[in-house]
């Protein structure tokens, strides 16, 4: 066996020698050449035009070229070759525009805008340069007659950089768009992840809520009352930490949609914020809202999100305010009359402006997670942003370190 260094035992078999292998001629793999299509119907401007650039190379590329003699030899030729880099281009051939047409179909039907097309045309002022250049798409206007073959040379090696230029920029525009889309894949299998993990959690801490409320309703210490209390309430937090996961895999796969039913604003905020006030009674912290008198009670929309909009938001109030009060105001948005605003107002630890943006993404956190005195995820505000922009509504606050936010929401609406 010649080329394969197979193992050979000798006489002795405790050594083994090695079949010599043919001398191998390694060489680097060429670069491909440039591709340039000249289209013309006299075979002497093939000639030259090659003679011309004899030899020529860019970028450590040769050239190859390809010859046409009509438009429509041209298109075939641009069909099966899309990586051709630059077209010489007669005008007047078959018709007398033919070479307008081949520009027309490579722009408009190939949607080929990298390749350079340079009009190449024996008959100065049949077609004013101006106009050409202007109403079709070419790069170049060049008169045969005019041109010197150093003026040859020098039109052709630019015409090819500027291809190789927009080349680079489409490469890095695919390997961007790439990036994005496994980003987006693997940000998916994330969610879904999640998703998986927080179904198998959920009966689990379906049990602990439901026990701790029996337990509460029996006869127990204070202390153990209370202890109950935390337990509770930890998986109250943990479920709504578990329905925000649950929620946002749904919005991700883009099967959240909006069921509208008519009901009344002002018992759903109410019930709300009832709700909300308990834990902030916990933190000793004031809770109170006020609902405008122009607002209409009877609302056509999806009571479902905006509920979990506003726990999500006044959540958050409350959970980022050691002390003071936590406001919520809903009156008729003045830029969109027929939107609702919601503003909810804490007295809590603030956002700085940097972070104003990014804590609708994802898993972001205001805080450095290590050092965070609070508990969350970072996923409530991102879940919200994409209920009320489903809403056709906006999200946005105005907070300063130390002197609390104002988290602002509007939202769509039908009165009904
Ligand atoms: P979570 O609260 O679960 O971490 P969110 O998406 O609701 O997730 O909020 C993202 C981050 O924004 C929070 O971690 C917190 O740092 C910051 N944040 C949200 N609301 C407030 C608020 N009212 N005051 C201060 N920081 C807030």
């Amino acid at each position: 066996m010649k080329n394969s260094g197979s193992a050979q035992p000798t006489s002795d078999s405790t050594f083994v020698t090695f079949a010599r292998d043919e001398p191998k001629v390694f060489s680097k793999p060429q670069p491909p050449p440039w591709k340039i299509l000249i289209v013309d119907d006299e075979e002497g401007i093939h000639d030259i035009t090659r003679k011309v650039l004899e030899g020529a190379s860019f970028d450590r590329r040769e050239f190859r070229y390809f010859s046409a003699y009509s438009g429509k030899q041209a298109i075939q030729l641009c069909k099966d070759h899309p990586d051709i880099a630059l077209i010489l281009l007669d005008v007047v051939m078959e018709t007398e525009y033919a070479g307008l047409d081949v520009v027309r179909f490579i722009r408009e039907e190939l949607q080929n805008t990298a390749v350079r097309i340079i009009l190449y045309t024996g008959q100065p002022g049949i077609a004013p340069e101006q106009d050409l250049i202007t109403n079709y798409d070419i790069n170049d206007y060049k008169v045969k007659s005019m041109l010197t073959s150093q003026g040859l040379s020098t039109t052709v090696i630019s015409a090819i950089r500027t291809y190789r230029d927009i080349q680079v920029i489409k490469d890095q525009r695919d390997t961007l768009q790439k990036t994005m889309e496994d980003a987006q894949i693997a940000q998916k299998a994330r969610y879904q992840f999640l998703a998986n993990i927080g179904h198998e959690l959920r009966t689990p801490l379906n049990h602990i809520i439901g026990f701790s409320e029996i337990l509460l309703d029996s006869p127990l210490t204070e202390r153990q009352q209370n202890y109950i209390q935390y337990i509770r309430q930890a998986g109250d937090d943990l479920c709504a930490v578990l329905n925000n996961v649950l929620e946002l895999s749904e919005l991700t796969e883009g099967r959240l949609v909006l069921k509208e039913s008519l009901f009344s604003l002002r018992t759903i905020v109410a019930g709300m914020m009832a709700f909300l006030g308990i834990q902030a009674q916990w933190k000793n912290l004031q809770t109170s809202y006020v609902i405008a008198d122009d607002v209409p009670d009877m609302i056509l929309g999806d009571s479902v999100l905006l509920k979990q909009v506003i726990a999500n938001v006044v959540g958050n109030a409350i959970k980022y305010t050691q002390q003071g009060e936590i406001h919520l105001d809903v009156t008729l948005f003045q830029d969109h009359p027929s939107q609702l605003l919601f503003a909810v107002r804490d007295t809590g630890i603030g956002i700085r402006q940097d972070k104003h943006d990014d804590i609708f993404q994802a898993f972001a956190l205001a805080e450095d997670a290590i050092h965070k005195e609070f508990s969350g995820v970072g996923l409530g505000l991102t879940i919200s942003k994409q209920i009320i922009e489903k809403m056709n509504g906006e999200i946005w606050l105005e907070s300063k370190p130390g002197e609390g936010s104002t988290f602002y929401f509007s939202m769509e609406y039908h009165a009904g």
